[in-house]
């Protein structure tokens, strides 16, 4: 029961129907705020958003279909720190009436359809345990199945601590789709906002075909202080900063909120999933190799031996690996037939005497 003061009686406006900015301290309305996309109209600092609220940022109205909503952690650990991981979890869930910290589903964005991956900060951090990574990947791996581009907006902490190794496994289960999107011409774009940190960022939020950050959004691997003593060096001022890595290649595109629907949207339109071709092999519509393929097969088997990519299809292994080793195997071949005996010195760790 909550106590009652003498003086509270006078009903005052509650405490949080406005939120202070943290970049300029301008007390902000949040019914404001909620009209502005959460964008501070004194300043322009990008205050962080919900699920529901990116969903409605960036996709068609009613277009999403969550999947696997009911994935749920567990505690294989049974971990304890301040507090029991379990506890966390159900605060968690209380304070945000999400499941996880991560929603995956299908949806489109000016008709066209997307797989799309989104994290919320407020649940724990936003931090990528087995559950959040398991969404990540099922997102990728439908895009795959589905032949329609993969979205992920990111936002976080990074590994989930409480699940030990197993939230670390989470980096290389994320990102073992991706060279098979990759081989298929399936377009995979990553939204970094603010904070994408830690194992998410070391895994595939940086691995996007297009990588695109929201403006002056905490973008790193550890933290500042971590990170300068690793180095035994200062850094610069504001070096994990979406402008920053703009600036040093690290993002392509530092986007305001309110040009983020229009911009993916453009960019969908720019990298359509390659088409699957008549013969049953894959296509790629973009992308380096998609174009010296391209190439080659217009102009024929002379252009594919002096670039060393075979231009003839390859039937797949049924592996979805085929496209991988169809440059190689020729250029591999013509170094057999030079003569490997004249060279023992390239097989030197195996023969300790060389
Ligand atoms: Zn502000």
């Amino acid at each position: 029961m909550p106590i009652k003061f003498p003086f509270s009686r006078r009903r005052a406006a509650p405490a949080d129907a406005w939120t202070k900015c943290p970049s300029c301290d301008h007390q902000v309305f949040n019914r404001q705020l909620d009209r502005n996309l959460r964008i501070c109209p004194s300043c322009g600092h990008h205050f962080r958003m919900s699920i529901g609220e990116r969903i409605d940022l960036l996709l068609d109205d009613g277009s999403f279909e969550e999947r696997d909503a009911g994935l749920e952690s567990v505690d294989p650990l049974g971990f304890t720190d301040q507090k029991p991981y379990v506890h966390r979890l159900e605060a968690s869930q209380v304070k945000t009436g999400l499941r996880e910290a991560a929603v995956w589903g299908l949806g489109r964005i000016d008709g066209r359809r997307v797989a799309i991956g989104i994290f919320d900060f407020r649940f724990m951090g936003g931090s990528m345990g087995s559950v959040v990574g398991e969404k990540i990947a099922r997102c990728f791996e439908a895009a795959l199945e589905e032949r329609i581009p993969a979205l992920v907006i990111s936002a976080s902490g990074g590994a989930r601590m409480q699940e030990g190794t197993l939230s670390l496994l989470q980096l290389a289960k994320t990102t073992a789709p991706l060279p098979h999107l990759d081989e298929a011409g399936i377009p995979f774009i990553s939204i970094l906002t603010d904070p994408t940190t830690g194992g998410v960022l070391a895994s595939f939020a940086s691995l996007g075909d297009v990588v695109l950050a929201e403006p002056r959004a905490l973008i790193g691997f550890a933290g500042a202080r971590v990170a300068s003593g690793t180095v035994g060096e200062e850094l610069p001022e504001g070096f994990q900063t979406s402008e920053f890595l703009l600036e040093h290649g690290f993002v392509d595109l530092v986007v305001p909120r309110t040009e983020l629907r229009a911009t993916v949207s453009r960019l969908l339109q720019l990298l359509p999933a390659a088409p699957v071709a008549s013969d049953g092999g894959e296509e790629r519509a973009w992308g380096p190799i998609g174009v010296l393929s391209g190439f080659a097969q217009r102009l024929g088997g002379a252009v594919s031996e002096t670039i060393g990519i075979d231009a003839s299809t390859t039937p797949t292994d049924g592996n979805g690996t085929a496209p991988a080793s169809r440059p190689r195997r020729p250029a591999g071949e013509r170094i057999a037939d030079s003569g490997p005996s004249e060279r023992p010195a390239d097989s030197g760790p195996s023969e300790p005497g060389a």
